[in-house]
């Protein structure tokens, strides 16, 4: 019990000089008003266990506050809380109760964030390691059949060495795209933005991509805009994004064609490329921007393609504060539309 008084005085010291030297002050002026000592000790003693009395009540109360927020400090610190609503504090402590409130809003947000970035890293870890091994194992696999005798047989030996070298080219796409995501993921993406030309940026792509698709049969078509058209875009992270889109066209395409368009708007361009090819599933039309996200493996693959081709092109738009559009219908063709600034 006396433990306790000292400790609740103790914890409205802040109040306790005050409130003594408010007594002292009281009693001199009693001792001076009534000149009568005995009434003025009295009076003083009474004013004394007055002031004790006040001085032990704000004492506990503010401990009562203390011990409050050492609770809550200690339940956020333990994650008890499942909701803000649980923190409850008194009435006259609501401002700091908004304040603890917010803070813990925030933290909770951060660590969640933090949590679910810990999960995408090890995923994508995981997807790199499975990603690397499948060329390499094969490339090991063409290399060891090889050492065993194969290279002797004419009728096996130079398909399985195309085999390997072609697994080597997928190899290094992945590794050029893995350099690219993660440079544009840890924001080490520099962007340079100027005006150029629609019709000589795009016929230059064009021509430099042909030849791949001549070679699988298919025509590439681009009806040039009028001369003097503009954009306002980092020319060498576009081209990279148009290069993704047109090359898919072509490896998902097994004939007809792919078309890029370009429409001039108010204030935009609005480019587009068509193609005949296999289509997207309605399902996939969403995901296929993730990373390492493909409709078939196997076909992806077998076309060397890596699963980031798209995820480095909604980056490369993102930059440019565009936003890239699907539109797909299964063994029809698919077609890829976004809008740059003029
Ligand atoms: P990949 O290197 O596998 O082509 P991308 O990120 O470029 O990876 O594309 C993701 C997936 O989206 C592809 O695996 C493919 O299934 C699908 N896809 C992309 N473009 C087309 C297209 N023009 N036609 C059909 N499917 C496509």
């Amino acid at each position: 019990m006396l433990n306790e008084i000292r400790t609740y005085l103790k914890s409205s010291r802040a109040y306790l000089i005050a409130g003594f030297l408010f007594t002292i002050v009281v009693i001199v002026t009693a001792i001076i008003i009534t000149k009568d000592t005995t009434t003025a000790i009295i009076f003083s003693a009474i004013l004394f266990i007055i002031v004790t009395l006040f001085l032990f009540m704000i004492g506990r109360k503010r401990n009562q506050e203390l011990d409050q927020i050492k609770t809550i400090v200690n339940n956020i610190r333990t994650r008890v809380y499942k909701s803000v609503d649980e923190i409850v504090l008194s009435e006259d402590l609501i401002t700091l109760e908004t304040a603890i409130k917010e803070m813990y809003e925030k933290s909770k947000n951060d660590i969640e964030y933090l949590e679910r970035l810990q999960i995408m890293r090890s995923q994508f870890i995981a997807n790199v390691s499975h990603e690397l091994r499948t060329p390499i194992f094969t490339i090991q696999g063409y290399i060891e059949t090889l050492l065993e005798g194969a290279i002797n047989d004419p009728k096996v030996n130079y398909q399985f060495l195309m085999k390997a070298n072609q697994h080597t080219i997928n190899l290094s796409n992945l590794i050029n795209d893995l350099i690219d995501i993660s440079m544009i993921e840890s924001g080490e993406m520099r962007m340079s933005f100027r005006y150029f030309g629609v019709n000589d940026y795009l016929t230059t792509i064009i021509e430099e991509i042909k030849p791949l698709a001549e070679e699988r049969g298919l025509e590439l078509v681009y009806n040039p805009v009028r001369d003097g058209l503009e954009i306002f875009a980092d020319k060498n992270r576009l081209k990279h994004a148009f290069v993704n889109i047109i090359h898919n066209s072509i490896k998902y395409t097994e004939h007809g064609k792919v078309e890029v368009l370009v429409e001039e708007a108010h204030k935009s361009v609005i480019f587009t490329v068509r193609d005949t090819g296999i289509g997207i599933p309605e399902a996939s039309i969403n995901r296929i921007f993730e990373r390492f996200y493909r409709v078939d493996k196997a076909r992806s693959r077998s076309v060397g393609g890596t699963g980031l081709g798209l995820a480095i092109v909604k980056h490369i738009l993102e930059a440019h504060n565009s936003e890239i559009e699907v539109k797909s219908v299964l063994n029809k063709g698919s077609e890829f539309r976004f809008k740059l600034s003029k």
